[in-house]
């Protein structure tokens, strides 16, 4: 069972923090609830009213590859990515999905060719996103099969890599590292945005997946989409969603364009209208948030957190090293299970092995409620072996 903070009285307990020693803080998922202020004071502005006669239709638009795209959020999606330099959409089809994990399903659909002898390999270099090998194998399909840690595969078959740019859960900017020329490449770019990363040159891929989970912070609206070359992988794509779920909610995907329409909207009156762009807000936010925590970590021997060179990025023109979304966390000296340890200390995290990586491992969400995050770091360095 999942316990999650629960808002103790101080009156009801004895203790001189008032009970947060008690408090049980969750942060196994990656929830984004950390961008939750921002919209609350955004107000009227990200608000969408939707009447009973509107988006009864099954289509949106039948003339394209992914008839079950709202032009909306094409011209959204579109505008996001030219006023962030992150991406290439000259030239690329666009699929939506519910979330970019169902099209992470629908790319292994269609990029595992249905008559070959057996299922197609799937890699990611470890660490890798622990719902990969859970996504690749949990109907058993005879199209596809998780193969494990990239750095391993030696195969001479066919495969699919996964390549995570931030990488979940480390933070690293990667590349392709299987060496061989049967491979297709999947780039995940759910965290290539600017409060998480330096922005180097817009993605120039045949395939990669974005999300707003992470964008900025629409988890609950389930919206994802896929920037696709090939025009016959993106109509192979669509048919695994039209068969899946008959296409992807228009209410969400109306709100998600809003949402990134606002976005484009803070970046181009950033100075002007406005007084911090979206993208200045959650740098901001994430920069403090990782201060704090090598701050909190550096006052004990008993953790450690990866360091980042600094790049500088072409959008905001800062120059910084990567504030990711999760802090990968090692456990030094003797202790081997830092999940067991920090689940003692009521610190629920996700260790190293779901990642396919060590136990001395632990991933931490950076995307709590303040609430939760200001006793992980008034915790951490309370922490002592006994
Ligand atoms: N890819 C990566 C690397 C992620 O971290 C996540 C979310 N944790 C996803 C995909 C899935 O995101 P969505 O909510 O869009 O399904």
């Amino acid at each position: 069972t999942i316990e999650v903070l629960k808002t103790t009285s101080s009156a009801a307990t004895n203790d001189p923090d008032g009970g947060e020693s008690n408090l049980v803080i969750n942060l196994d998922h990656g929830d984004p609830t950390m961008y939750e202020n921002y919209w609350k004071q955004k107000g009227e502005e990200t608000t969408v009213v939707t009447s009973s006669w509107q988006h009864i239709s099954y289509f949106s638009d039948v003339k394209n590859v992914c008839w079950f795209l709202e032009p909306g959020l094409v011209r959204a999606v579109t505008r996001l990515h030219k006023v962030v330099g992150n991406a290439v959409t000259e030239g690329r089809h666009i699929v939506v999905g519910t979330g970019s994990s169902q099209l992470y399903q629908a790319a292994l659909y269609a990029l595992s060719p249905p008559d070959s002898l057996g299922p197609m390999n799937v890699v990611s270099a470890a660490p890798f996103y622990s719902s990969y090998p859970l996504m690749t194998d949990y109907l058993k399909s005879g199209l596809h099969k998780w193969a494990g840690d990239a750095y391993e595969f030696n195969k001479n078959e066919p495969y699919i890599e996964l390549v995570t740019s931030p990488n979940n859960p480390d933070g690293v900017t990667r590349q392709d590292v299987v060496k061989g020329n049967n491979g297709i490449l999947v780039y995940d770019l759910a965290y290539y945005w600017p409060q998480y990363t330096p922005i180097i040159l817009p993605a120039d891929y045949d395939i990669m997946l974005f999300t707003v989970s992470k964008s900025t912070g629409h988890a609950g609206t389930r919206i994802g989409w896929a920037l696709v070359k090939d025009r016959e992988i993106a109509k192979k794509m669509t048919t695994f969603i039209e068969i899946n779920t008959i296409g992807v909610s228009k209410d969400s995907q109306i709100r998600a364009a809003k949402i990134l329409q606002t976005v484009s909207d803070s970046c181009e009156n950033a100075n002007q209208k406005e007084p911090e762009s979206f993208f200045d807000y959650s740098y901001k936010f994430m920069d403090e948030r990782w201060k704090k925590i090598r701050e909190a970590v550096n006052k004990t021997e008993l953790f450690s957190l990866p360091d980042f060179s600094h790049e500088t990025c072409s959008f905001s023109g800062r120059t910084f090293g990567q504030l990711p979304a999760f802090a990968w966390l090692k456990c030094e000296g003797e202790v081997d299970d830092c999940e067991s340890f920090l689940r003692r200390h009521k610190i629920y995290t996700r260790g190293g092995k779901h990642f396919g990586a060590s136990k001395k491992y632990v991933r931490i969400s950076m995307l709590s409620r303040d609430s939760e995050f200001e006793i992980l770091i008034k915790r951490l360095p309370a922490i002592i072996i006994s």
